[in-house]
C-alpha cells in the first residue's frame, strides 16, 4: 500500500477528494468490481525468426529472436506484472516463455481479448541515449512489398487510439524519467533501410493494435538488446515501466473511479 501511495500520486489525491472510496478494496481491478483495468505487457521479440503476413492488414511481420534482450524483458514483464496487480488492476502477459512464438496479430489479439486499456511493448537497447517512448500517430505507416508481389502501405488512422497513446506515452516518459534519472523523451522511430523490414515510422505491433500502444525502449550503459542489461538497470526500469502504467491506468477514462473524479 505504501508503494501505490508513493508512486501514484495522482490516484491517492483523487480518491481522497473525489468521494469516501479510500479503501484499497475499491480500487478498479479489485474484487467485488467488473472488469478490471487492465495493461497488455509485451516483452521483446518473437520466441523464433518470423516472417509473415499479417492476414487483416497485409503489413509484413518480421521479427526474430534477440538474446539476452528476450530474458530481460520477460524477466522485467513479469515485475512489471506484479506492481500493478498488487495495486489491484490487471495485467495480462503476451508471452509466457522467452521461446514462445506469438505473431504480432497475436499479441494485439490477446490484448484485445483481455479488454486491455493500454498495450505496454518492452524492449533494451545499446547506449545511455537509447532510452525512448514511441506512441501510435494518426499517418504513421509502414511500407514495402507485399504478400502479392506488389508494393503496399500500412496507414494508422485511428484518431482516438492515437491521442490515448500519445497521453498513456507522456506520462510514461515522465515515469521512466524519474526512475531512469535521465531525460526519456516521447519520439518517433524510422524502419528506413533495415534489411528484411518494411521502412516506415510505427512498429508493426503499434501500427495494427486497436489497443493505445506505448512501445518502450530502455538504452544500457553497458549492454543492451543482445547483450543484455545489468540489474540495477533492470530495477530502475521495471521501477519506470510500472509508475508509468499505474498513472496511466489510474488516468483512463474506462477505468471507473478515475473516470468519474475527471468529471469533477
Ligand atoms: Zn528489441
Amino acid at each position: 500500500m505504501s508503494f501505490l501511495r508513493i508512486t501514484v500520486g495522482v490516484f491517492t489525491a483523487a480518491m481522497t477528494v473525489g468521494s469516501a472510496i479510500a479503501e484499497a478494496a475499491d480500487l478498479p481491478g479489485s474484487s467485488g468490481g467488473a472488469t478490471p483495468c487492465t495493461v497488455a505487457l509485451d516483452p521483446g521479440h518473437n520466441g523464433v525468426a518470423t516472417n509473415t503476413f499479417d492476414p487483416v492488414t497485409g503489413v509484413l511481420m518480421a521479427d526474430y529472436p534477440n538474446g539476452q534482450e528476450d530474458a530481460d524483458a520477460l524477466e522485467i514483464a513479469r515485475a512489471v506484472r506484479d506492481r500493478v496487480e498488487a495495486a489491484g488492476f490487471g495485467a495480462v502477459l503476451l508471452k509466457d516463455a522467452i521461446d514462445d512464438n506469438v505473431s504480432y496479430r497475436d499479441r494485439v489479439d490477446r490484448a484485445a481479448a483481455g479488454d486491455a486499456v493500454m498495450g505496454v511493448s518492452i524492449h533494451t537497447t545499446p547506449g545511455a541515449d537509447g532510452s525512448a517512448v514511441y506512441p501510435q500517430r494518426v499517418g504513421g505507416f509502414r511500407t514495402g512489398e507485399g504478400a502479392d508481389g506488389q508494393r503496399t502501405t500500412v496507414t494508422f488512422g485511428d484518431v482516438a487510439t492515437a491521442a490515448e497513446s500519445q497521453r498513456f506515452s507522456t506520462m510514461m516518459a515522465g515515469a521512466r524519467s524519474v526512475a531512469e534519472l535521465r531525460g526519456v523523451p516521447v519520439t518517433d522511430l524510422s524502419f528506413d533501410g533495415r534489411e528484411g523490414l518494411w521502412g516506415g515510422n510505427l512498429p508493426v505491433l503499434s501500427l495494427i493494435a486497436d489497443t493505445p500502444w506505448v512501445y518502450n525502449e530502455f538504452g544500457s550503459v553497458t549492454g543492451g538488446g543482445a547483450h543484455g542489461i545489468s540489474t540495477a538497470e533492470k530495477a530502475r526500469y521495471v521501477d519506470g515501466l510500472s509508475a508509468g502504467i499505474l498513472a496511466g491506468l489510474t488516468a483512463s477514462p474506462r477505468c471507473a473511479v478515475a473516470g468519474s473524479v475527471g468529471s469533477l
